[in-house]
């Protein structure tokens, strides 16, 4: 059972330790919001931030408009010790075949995350059967070196454009390259879903930031009526100074895959969205040096001993290509392309596209990533795409005074 705490009776206090951090509102008619924090233990900004918002919403008569709000502590086990994780990276168990693993598992011989995952799992399952749509969720996260507050989404338009209401960059196509986190599963499910970075692990500035951004998101999901409060322009305003004016959207375009965070050490000094000219010295793997091979923009450069990733590299989005994309997803585009030569539904009713590269010579990844599909190589020939926007539930959202606006950069 979820311990709920239902207005206008319930008091609404949050509980120090446990799953639930806090619980407001409820009944079938949304909108829905759920927040995650402390998914990774060494991160616990984003419980912090939440205890704050729900502790603050405790003090008010009438603390929500409509809707209900949930927030959800994630790994406790390491939440108790600051790491990481103990185990395994609760962030990367989220796929299909390794949920049915460890559903599979003997209780006992089961990790402290994949009991987690579990708890969390009926947890999310339970939320959407008792409570109403539109749903949002957000995953608060922070990281090892200095960074903007940033976002980081999974490719549709319906986060894309609820994303683009918050004065911080927006990272797209991250999920492309890792395995199995959290908001990847929730947003094939067709949810909005929004992963927010919010600084430095250690740095206070990330509770505050993180703050900002949940009394937002709650401002812009609905559930504290319909003018913004007097707070939110001044929430905005701190919001975008962090992010020093930077709304942009950019793509992922290189992971550093690690074997092993105690091998690699990353030069001192380096921050997120740091441009960085060719033949920089970024880090030592293994003693071996490792160079920018083209210029571009480093990202979450690794400076803890936990870990898959090393660093990432992005580019900007131009604007040009956002557009396009937006309108060809409108008129459904991507629904098309299996009449093209090389190009089928991986299976009957799939939202699965192969594509064999030997045929399809003539589309780049670039262009299935205008259409909103994200590709995973299944082998030498063939790339395996799947499209956010067959799954969206567009429908959820469509009386929302976001969804409704033209897609815009911000
Ligand atoms: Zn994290």
């Amino acid at each position: 059972m979820i311990p709920r705490t239902k207005q206008p009776e319930g008091t609404g206090i949050p509980r120090a330790t446990g799953r639930i951090i806090g619980d407001m509102g409820g009944g079938q008619s949304g909108p829905t919001l759920v927040c995650f924090g402390g998914i990774h233990g060494n991160e616990p900004a984003g419980v912090a931030a939440l205890e704050s918002v729900f502790a603050q919403l405790a003090t008010e008569a009438n603390p929500l408009e409509a809707g209900r709000f949930i927030g959800v502590r994630g790994n406790l086990a390491a939440l108790e010790q600051g790491r990481r994780f103990l185990v395994h990276d609760l962030n990367r168990l989220w796929t299909l075949p390794r949920m049915a693993v460890i559903r599979e598992k003997e209780p006992s011989l089961r990790s402290p995350e994949e009991a987690g995952l579990l708890e969390i799992f009926k947890c999310l399952h339970r939320i959407l059967k008792e409570s109403g749509p539109p749903f949002y969720f957000v995953d608060l996260h922070t990281t090892s070196s200095p960074t903007l507050p940033f976002m980081t989404i999974n490719d549709a338009v319906i986060n894309r454009k609820f994303a683009g209401l918050f004065p911080v960059p927006v990272i797209l196509g991250i999920e492309e390259y890792l395995d199995g986190p959290l908001l990847s599963y929730i947003n094939e499910l067709g949810y909005v879903s929004l992963g927010f970075e919010s600084g430095r692990h250690e740095d206070p500035a990330a509770v505050r930031a993180a703050e900002d951004f949940l009394w937002l998101a709650l401002e812009f999901a609905g559930l504290m009526g319909k003018s913004p409060g007097p707070q939110a322009a001044e929430r905005l305003a701190r919001l975008r100074e962090a992010a020093r004016g930077d709304r942009n959207f950019y793509e992922v375009f290189y992971r550093h895959a690690l074997h092993g965070a105690e091998n690699f050490r990353m030069v001192g000094g380096f921050r997120s969205f740091q441009a960085l000219p060719r033949g920089t010295l970024l880090a030592h793997d293994h003693s071996e040096p490792v160079y920018m091979k083209k210029k571009g923009l480093l990202f979450m450069p690794l400076y803890q001993d936990q870990g898959d990733e090393g660093f990432f590299l992005i580019r900007r989005i131009p604007s040009r290509a956002l557009r396009l994309s937006a309108w060809l997803r409108r008129f459904r585009f991507q629904d098309v392309l299996p009449v093209l030569p090389g190009i089928r539904w991986a299976a009957p009713g799939s939202q699965h596209l192969l594509v064999n590269l030997r045929v399809a010579r003539f589309f780049s990844k670039k262009l299935f990533h205008l259409l909103g599909f994200r590709s995973k190589q299944k082998d030498r020939t063939h790339l395996l795409l799947s499209n956010r926007e067959r799954t969206a539930r567009n429908e959820d959202y469509a009386e929302t005074f976001w969804f409704r606006r033209k897609f815009v950069r911000k």
